[in-house]
């Protein structure tokens, strides 16, 4: 991957009615030379017709205009990736899911009466699109996403029909494609004749009848099962190789971003980003329906995975963010800047944000804001396999953990089960409720604890192998080489080699009832049906949900609840943060003493080894909310002036900048020349003075030769 896609910077081409079918080529080239000029140099289109297959009768007239953005796009510089779901299609069977269809097309600035012919065609139930549809497997009906139809990735005339349509895109030289929404859209689904015949042919395993699908969805042990959860996830893989094969052998390069929102969850859908066959940035689609102000926590902790997947795969990871006022775009930004991401707005429909001063900002400083290096205190390990096999994946224990951390500045890092090299210097690792682990990746914990590092395991880590087999107790006891409870009721620690292991006791750090503990870790253990929130949340009386609708204007309205937005146990957040602060001792590579709480500091190493940046966000105060009736995207992000005395930052300097005379140390921000800062230290260990009332919004600590 060549350094240049970390230079890129992207925005959000929209185009609805009013360019398909009134903009002429001059309007095109002055909508995209406006992004231009913001520094943008990666478009990608967005619009009304993203379901594309509603479309179909119009594909000839949606691909013109997108023929002019390209060349507007080339004519500017900038390079144009088309994006559209390329499965998806609203043809609505009954009135409800019909005014939903028309609802949507007003929200972007589009009317079904500009499309003549496309109500006959939608509502039209014999179209050949139709036949294609993914199948419930316990209804044996289609199934019915955001009002519409998904179609099956098995399906051979669906492929056929979407390559030919893809074709028709490259075509127009758009500079990529990214092929939205290749999923499924319930966790049982597909079971079409196509997918029934392939899963026999692939696993030698028989797909239930509609009668007998309840009785055997959800054991997670069961052979059959899980070999259907492979299928689904090796369905979409093959589908995206597909694509990707297809374009190159039309002697075709395109650029492929590919996004998720959260991948740190039970994955009912099957939808893959970790192993993408094709992927130049990996991106995050933050708080879509949601209101920035609350709800961020989330999207802060999730971006750790997508930070994994940066080194992993060498590519850029980005943050996306519906901003629509000013405060809010200089919040995201600031929350992008946490995490060395790149950063991309779109409000929705609307693109007239100016982003200027913080891409001009990300021009002076992008040696030190992206590509960096992280110096973690703490590892929590990841596992793909856990995630999408494990028989009761519930990540809530490891989330409140890693929200402890970045609440309480302990910088942290999500780290690959698979790449020890990545975690082997890490202070401290946690593995938390990580179940499904190979002999060898036990045997590569445990020489991490061996040569000194120190090892916490909770709850029945390992008790799976990496065939899914449940391990006897004590058979993984021995794998551990511990003694002892997997669930201890107090804290154990065992000394190991140079390091040692930590047993927590089964309740700690997570702020739940033990009711609701036993219920999430324990009782759902074998079952699947872990993943349904409607047989946790009932449950969950002491934490607030705070998932919001966004809602466009329109006065917020209570959603999805999700239980790992953000967690009011700050007590317990305390005792978890004390808890890996004191296991790392020595060795903690940062310190920040002073800061108000919501102030997040996050120290990053410039990826030439240069300069350290330590970068500030002022989020204090956006959690405390009124009566949640009258929550709102509209309510501004606070950022109160900040009091008390100075902050002081403690950073183990790395070997690039360590015993150097003379090291220059500031402050600065988009809105904020650069500020000295008095700092002292012993050569290997910096601290830094720092005036609270000079961080506003957001900005960074430079610490360079
Ligand atoms: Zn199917």
């Amino acid at each position: 991957m060549s350094d240049c896609n970390f230079h890129a910077r992207f925005g959000w081409f929209w185009y609805n009615d009013e360019e398909i079918f009134h903009d002429s080529q001059a309007d095109i080239d002055r909508k995209v030379a406006r992004h231009a000029e913001q520094g943008i140099t990666h478009l990608i289109t967005f619009g009304c017709t993203h379901f594309r297959w509603s479309f179909q009768p119009f594909w000839p007239v949606i691909n013109e205009c997108i023929g002019k953005i390209v060349s507007a796009g080339h004519r500017y510089g900038v390079k144009i990736i088309e994006h559209h779901s390329s499965n998806l299609g609203f043809f609505p069977d009954t009135p409800e899911n019909l005014t939903k269809f028309t609802g949507e097309m007003e929200l972007r600035h589009s009317n079904p009466d500009h499309w003549p012919g496309l109500l006959e065609f939608i509502t039209s139930p014999d179209t050949e699109l139709e036949q294609w549809v993914q199948i419930s497997g316990r209804t044996g009906k289609p199934v019915v996403t955001y009002g519409g139809h998904g179609r099956c990735f098995n399906h051979p005339d669906f492929r056929a029909a979407y390559l030919e349509y893809l074709e028709s895109i490259y075509r127009l030289g758009v500079d990529g494609i990214m092929t939205d929404d290749v999923q499924y859209f319930r966790e049982d689904s597909c079971a079409c004749p196509h997918c029934r015949r392939l899963f026999r042919e692939r696993s030698g395993f028989e797909l239930p009848t509609p009668e007998k699908w309840d009785a055997w969805f959800g054991n997670m042990l069961d052979e059959s099962f899980t070999s259907w959860l492979r299928f689904r996830f090796d369905s979409i893989r093959d589908f995206h190789r597909l694509v990707k094969e297809h374009y190159e052998g039309l002697g075709r390069k395109l650029l492929r971003p590919n996004y998720t929102s959260v991948a740190l969850c039970p994955n009912l859908t099957a939808y893959i980003i970790d192993d993408l066959p094709a992927l130049d940035w990996i991106f995050q689609e933050c708080c879509f329906s949601t209101i920035i102000r609350y709800t961020w926590p989330l999207y802060l902790l999730d971006q750790q995975h997508r930070r994994m997947m940066e080194k992993k795969r060498g590519i850029p990871s980005m943050m996306m963010f519906y901003a629509e006022r000013k405060d809010q775009l200089i919040f995201t930004w600031g929350l992008a800047r946490l995490c060395g991401a790149l950063y991309t707005n779109t409000p929705e429909g609307e693109s007239k944000m100016d982003e200027r001063a913080l891409r001009e900002f990300e021009k002076k400083y992008g040696f030190c804001l992206f590509r960096c290096g992280s110096i973690p205190m703490v590892g929590f390990v990841d596992s793909l396999d856990n995630r999408r096999f494990g028989a009761s994946y519930e990540a809530s224990r490891m989330k409140f953990w890693l929200q402890s951390c970045i609440f309480k500045n302990i910088p942290v890092e999500l780290v690959d089960i698979k790449c020890p090299e990545t975690w082997k210097n890490i202070p401290v690792l946690c593995v938390n409720e990580v179940h499904v682990l190979s002999e060898r990746e036990i045997s590569d914990l445990l020489e991490y604890a061996r040569s000194g590092g120190v090892l916490v395991v909770t709850g029945d880590s390992g008790c799976q192998d990496e065939r899914l087999r449940l391990r006897m107790p004590e058979e993984t006891a021995a794998l551990w080489k511990i003694s002892g409870e997997s669930a201890p009721s107090e804290i154990l620690e065992f000394p190991f080699g140079k390091g040692k292991i930590v047993r927590p006791g089964w309740s700690f750090g997570y702020p739940g009832t033990e009711e609701e503990k036993r219920h999430l870790f324990l009782e759902l253990q074998t079952r699947f049906s872990v993943l349904s929130p409607k047989e946790i949340f009932p449950l969950r009386k002491d934490i607030p949900e705070l998932w919001l609708q966004r809602s466009y204007g329109r006065p917020a309205r209570k959603s999805m609840p999700n239980n790992t937005l953000y967690y009011e146990g700050e007590d317990a957040r305390e005792e978890v943060a004390a808890f890996l602060t004191r296991l790392a001792g020595k060795k903690s590579p940062f310190k920040a003493e002073n800061l108000p709480e919501g102030v997040l500091a996050v120290p990053l190493l410039a990826s030439g080894g240069d300069a350290l940046a330590i970068q500030l966000l002022n989020a204090a105060g956006t959690l405390k909310h009124g009566k949640e009736e009258t929550m709102s995207h509209a309510d501004p992000i606070p950022f109160p002036p900040l009091e008390g005395p100075d902050a002081v930052f403690s950073v183990r300097l790395p070997e690039t900048l360590r015993n150097k005379k003379t090291l220059s140390v500031c402050f600065t921000a988009p809105d904020t020349p650069e500020q000295p800062l008095k700092s002292h230290g012993d050569g290997s260990v910096l601290h830094v003075e720092f005036p609270l009332h000079r961080l506003k919004t957001c900005g960074m600590v430079l610490i360079k030769k």
